[in-house]
């Protein structure tokens, strides 16, 4: 099933209406959940939650596939979500931190739709607050319509809040690396054997190597996340480019229907991918954006594109070296490397013009003996060990 081979690499790579809140002064409240319920009325479908405060509530829709997005504080999720989750124009629904201070609840629907009501109820008769929508059949040309109005909008808000520098400069001539552990919050990433997610992989990982680089004063390193929390592509991006990093390091496993696959692969940024299953995969990561539920509809205008294109070749070239180092790194550490180890692809996570940054599947969840390795603490460290040996090795021979 080439969705699961896809899975891992899906929501590296989204792009999304970045809305980074400017530093809450109160700390925002977490809000129970405690009932979702769903209903079929004549001429609408209607989405109620129960919950203990008054939310916040931001609806807006997105395509393909039609869905409609929920975006409310952090939740306590204590519903009982058993119940069938298909009613009327909603096929399924899902929830999960999307970022700090933000859970996401998504409704996937059947066809173009529009949202009748958005109603907070204040408490009564013994019920707490109540959130519900009302959800109509549409055409497709006024659904387009509201989806096009609502990137406008996240596309001004994003402009208004372009990313910022680090508050505080290393100092020295430090090597600023950037860690990125793949996925997280509302985005697993992929599911093991075992059913463990690739992001608490990509984080224990991420958290090691990120130990390990700290201890060496040549080093700062900077973690895009450090918790369990949804990040988006540019965010993460962001980060990199707002440090001024040297390197940026995006850390992920693997899955595949072929229980027998085994081992790393690392994968640098081209713009023609180095065969067809890379590029299938890129393409495929490229359009995906289903579990976060993001917009990634709002691509780069031409101009943009021709400029970042061309800083990216200047840093391809140092990409690949650092790709080329860390594969025999990973092999001594006990994980198996693929026959061809090295891959390109077009994936939009590595797009930082300015930064040279490689994209490593540390293995394939799908395969028993490697989650094993990817589950332990023993694993996690060598591999994390691993790619800081190999980062060593790229400085020294870029900047002796
Ligand atoms: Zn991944």
């Amino acid at each position: 099933m080439f969705n699961r081979f896809f899975r891992c690499v899906l929501l590296t790579t989204l792009l999304c209406m970045v809305s980074i809140a400017p530093g809450f002064a109160a700390k925002s409240p977490v809000i129970d959940v405690t009932s979702v319920r769903l209903g079929l009325h004549k001429d609408k479908t209607r989405f109620v939650l129960e919950m203990s405060e008054k939310p916040d509530v931001s609806v807006f829709l997105l395509a393909e596939p039609y869905r409609i997005v929920i975006d409310l504080p952090e939740l306590n999720w204590q519903a009982d979500d058993s119940a069938p989750r298909q009613k009327g124009v909603i096929q399924n629904y899902r929830y999960g931190l999307f970022k700090k201070h933000t859970s996401r609840v998504v409704l996937d629907v059947d066809g173009p739709v529009r949202i009748l009501r958005s109603v907070i109820l204040p408490p009564a008769a013994g019920k707490p607050y109540r959130f519900f929508i009302d959800i109509q059949r549409t055409d497709q040309a006024s659904f387009m319509t509201a989806v096009r109005e609502r990137r406008k909008e996240a596309l001004a808000k994003e402009v208004a809040m372009a990313p910022q520098p680090p508050v505080q400069t290393p100092s020295g001539k430090k090597h600023i690396v950037i860690i990125d552990a793949g996925h997280g919050g509302i985005d697993p990433g992929a599911i093991g054997q075992s059913g463990v997610f690739e992001k608490i992989i990509t984080l224990g990982v991420a958290q090691k190597l990120n130990g390990i680089l700290a201890k060496n004063p040549a080093y700062h390193p900077i973690m895009t996340r450090n918790d369990d929390t949804f990040l988006s592509l540019r965010e993460r991006v962001a980060v990199a480019r707002g440090a001024g990093a040297d390197l940026f390091i995006s850390i992920h496993a693997d899955s595949i229907s072929r229980p027998d696959f085994r081992g790393a692969t690392v994968y640098t940024l081209s713009e023609t991918a180095s065969d067809d299953e890379a590029a299938e995969i890129a393409h495929t990561a490229n359009r995906s954006d289903l579990i976060g539920g993001v917009d990634l509809s709002a691509q780069d205008d031409t101009v943009q594109g021709i400029l970042i294109d061309l800083a990216q070749r200047e840093t391809m070239n140092f990409s690949v070296k650092v790709a080329e180092m860390i594969i025999p790194e990973i092999a001594k550490s006990g994980m198996k490397t693929r026959g061809r180890s090295h891959r390109f692809a077009g994936f939009r996570v590595l797009k930082a013009p300015d930064v040279p940054s490689v994209l490593v599947e540390l293995g394939y969840l799908s395969n028993r003996e490697d989650e094993k390795i990817l589950k332990s603490q023993n694993g996690q460290t060598r591999l994390a060990q691993a790619i800081a040996n190999a980062i060593a090795g790229y400085f020294d021979a870029v900047d002796p």
